[in-house]
């Protein structure tokens, strides 16, 4: 078993982590504030590559394997400090790209991929409903079959990037049959007539990504909007949200390394009673927590690049790195903050913004309960109904 990076991997690692310092997050306190989407970094990180990382050559990606997309991601995630800004690129990249690169027709891939990876095109995945979230057979969104087409209806609610996309991977209803051959996957382009933000939805973090209610009214596509085949959409998902379940948490991993550097920073620095307060093993003690959770985090998540490298399922591994890499980072951001004192909880440090953003990373992609009952039912605890 080999754990080191290669030369080139090593390189790619430097190169993002010296761009996204130098290039990208210098406003992230004023996009939190006013919750705003940084277009601009958006397209500085088309421009270096980062949209394109796991897209086929063919379509402008520069088609990298696995592994060395996950070193590029979590290098990323460390060296941006917008986490607003990171979790837009991975809704994009891990909720919409990815569904066109692995089920995409050619034509499909031709036409969507390349404004997608040069940035002038922001993707979303609408599934969650105002009554269906964790579960999602539940959904209502219709697509009728009428003639050649399908005419799409109902409403999405806590969509990221839904305010500034320019495409949508909804999952819709076109059956009545069993649940799960009665869903099928659509890309919906925003400007098509009826599409609509109902409304803008704002939040405790990861404000620098916005949220959206969107509403589909009649929308009418053609087949070639389908991904995949109808009714397959239940499907599709469940094998593409390994993507969202392991790559989207390289986000949490990056974030995790940048807490713990502050933390070490301030422990070396911040004296009381004669000595600096990493001194006392109350402290460092939580600082060596923080980096036993980022270790440990961190080979979960190559552990799935390398089975993904491997074309190998990772459902069960996905589960385990989501819970443990969300539930650690917001430990580590509780333990930042108290060693920080009230320059923790006050706003001129990052350290209360990052434990806001932390927090979300338990509900989206999945809770953390959903999680613990899919690792449940792998190891073999009886499925629930
Ligand atoms: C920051 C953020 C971004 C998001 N982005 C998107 C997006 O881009 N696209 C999209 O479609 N959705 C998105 N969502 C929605 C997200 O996927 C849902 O919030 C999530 O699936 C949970 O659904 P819910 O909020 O309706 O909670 P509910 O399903 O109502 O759950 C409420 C509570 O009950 C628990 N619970 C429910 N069922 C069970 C069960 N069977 N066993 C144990 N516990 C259970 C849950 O774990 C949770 O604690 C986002 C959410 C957030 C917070």
């Amino acid at each position: 078993m080999d754990f080191s990076l290669t030369p080139e991997q090593q390189s790619l690692r430097d190169k993002v982590i010296a761009f996204a310092r130098a290039e990208i997050g210098a406003d992230a306190a004023e996009h939190d504030r006013a919750a705003t989407f940084d277009r601009e970094g958006w397209a500085r990180c088309a421009e270096f590559g980062v949209l394109g990382w796991t897209v086929p050559r063919a379509y402008g990606g520069s088609e990298l394997d696995p592994v060395t997309a996950m070193v590029a991601h979590e290098a990323f995630a460390y060296a941006c400090r917008d986490n607003g800004l990171t979790f837009a690129i991975n809704n994009h990249l891990w909720a919409c790209v990815m569904y066109i690169v692995e089920h995409g027709t050619p034509e499909q891939c031709a036409r969507y991929l390349p404004p997608l990876v040069d940035g002038s095109m922001v993707g979303a995945h609408a599934l969650t409903e105002p009554q269906a979230g964790s579960d999602i057979l539940a959904m209502t969104t219709r697509a009728e079959r009428v003639g050649d087409t399908y005419v799409l209806t109902g409403t999405k609610c806590f969509i990221s990037n839904g305010p500034v996309a320019d495409l949508f991977t909804v999952i819709a209803r076109t059956g009545d049959g069993p649940a799960q051959g009665a869903l099928t996957l659509f890309i919906v382009p925003a400007d098509l007539p009826g599409v609509q933000v109902v409304r803008d939805i704002p939040k405790a973090g990861l404000r620098g990504t916005l949220m959206g209610e969107i509403r589909f009214d009649d929308v009418v596509l053609s087949a070639d909007h389908i991904l995949g085949a109808e009714g397959r959409g239940y499907q599709i998902f469940t094998s593409t949200i390994e993507w969202e379940r392991s790559f989207m948490f390289s986000a949490a991993i990056g974030a995790m390394r940048r807490v713990l550097d502050m933390s070490v920073r301030h422990a070396a620095t911040r004296r009381q009673f004669g000595k600096p307060i990493g001194a006392f093993q109350a402290v460092s003690h939580k600082i060596a927590d923080m980096r036993v959770r980022l270790e440990a985090a961190r080979l979960m998540l190559y552990h799935v690049a390398w089975l993904k490298s491997q074309g190998r399922m990772a459902l069960l591994e996905c589960a385990i790195l989501k819970v443990f890499a969300t539930e650690g980072l917001i430990q580590t951001c509780l333990d930042a903050q108290q060693l920080h004192g009230a320059r923790g909880y006050v706003s001129d440090l990052p350290i209360e913004r990052e434990l806001r953003d932390a927090l979300a990373g338990t509900i989206y992609g999945g809770t953390s309960e959903i999680q613990r009952n899919v690792i449940a039912s792998l190891v073999g605890v009886p499925a629930m109904s």
